[in-house]
């Protein structure tokens, strides 16, 4: 029998059968995935076949082959990973210019990260009813960038119902990744898209974050028009660990595009003569808060350091 993981306790899995059933599932065999050691190789999004026992649950057998996948590192000396959402189309992540600001080297660094997974993301912009007249300037400059760089943005207040209409076009027919800093407002919204679901909130998002065993906990919610919400609470974003650092530029799409025009193939756009990178950021072209989070991350990739997308 044919289903889909809709549900990852981290003991158990639910799977929601072809014929509509929600089977309680766990793990039969020894599931590897190439180069990936997990504790928790099943993820929401995944297509599963499973084998009934008497006690109406079942043993997943077998994993389908995945589109995608996102995987977070459980820490920086570990090589375990957490596979965290398989079979995205898109992801959505919420920010805030205040109550919490949201830096845009954080958002940067998870758009990269998504680049790397090629997961394509919408950037919510939450909260526009409490915004004074400065923040609401600093909103629309935040906009006009990412949206010229190719990332749709939307302006929402999950609070008072504004703009949730679109959001929900945006999720018919795809498996859509919630991603956000705590507090930005993303069980709000959730609850402002699917008001009859029990979603988990603040007191179990911070139980989540503490340790990496309970991490793996996620949950996909049908949307109308058949589409579904991937929630994985206490996670913010994923990691960069797995980028090289000539890989990096490649996942900023202004700087990868204007690469082209510098002197040298291997140009890390720092100091090399000839750079049209930089040459860009000096024009305006290309943005400076960009720029520094690129920069940013090549920082920590020399230094090798690990730091999450958050
Ligand atoms: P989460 O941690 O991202 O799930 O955030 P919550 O949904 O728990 O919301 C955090 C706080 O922000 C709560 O006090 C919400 O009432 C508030 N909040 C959420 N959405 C909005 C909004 O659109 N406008 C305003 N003013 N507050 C909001
Ligand atoms: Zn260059």
């Amino acid at each position: 029998m044919r289903g889909l993981v809709i549900k990852n306790t981290g003991s158990w899995y639910l799977v929601r059968t072809d014929d509509g059933r929600d089977i309680e599932c766990k793990i039969k065999g020894n599931f590897r995935l190439k180069g990936i050691r997990s504790t928790n190789p099943v993820a929401v999004g995944d297509n599963v076949k499973i084998i009934l026992n008497q006690e109406g649950t079942a043993f997943i057998s077998e994993i389908e082959d995945r589109k995608n996948y996102i995987i977070r590192r459980a820490s920086n000396l570990s090589k375990q990973s957490h596979i965290l959402a398989a079979n995205l189309d898109q992801c959505m992540l919420i920010v805030t210019v205040n109550y919490p600001d949201t830096s845009t080297t954080f958002i940067d660094r998870f758009l990269a990260s998504a680049e790397a997974y090629s997961v394509p993301v919408k950037i919510i912009f939450n909260k526009v009813d409490a915004y004074d007249e400065e923040e609401l300037h600093y909103l629309d400059s935040l906009i006009n960038l990412y949206t010229t760089i190719g990332y749709p943005c939307f302006k929402v207040s999950a609070k008072k119902g504004e703009g949730i209409d679109t959001i929900k076009e945006e999720l018919k027919g795809r498996t859509t990744l919630f991603s956000g800093h705590s507090g930005v407002g993303k069980s709000t919204l959730i609850k402002a898209i699917l008001p009859d679901i029990e979603i988990k909130t603040g007191e179990i998002s911070t139980y989540h974050n503490k340790g990496m065993h309970t991490t793996t906990f996620s949950e996909m919610f049908p949307v109308p028009g058949n589409g579904y919400i991937i929630d994985t609470p206490g996670i913010k974003g994923f990691g960069t660990f797995d980028m090289e650092e000539e890989e990096i530029g490649h996942y900023f799409p202004e700087i990868f595009k204007t690469s082209a025009d510098c002197r040298y193939g291997n140009c890390t756009h720092r100091h090399e003569p000839g750079c049209a990178v930089r040459e860009a950021v000096e024009k305006h072209y290309i943005s400076e808060s960009r720029y520094a989070s690129y920069l940013n991350m090549l920082e920590d990739k020399e230094e090798g350091k690990y730091r999450a997308a958050y």
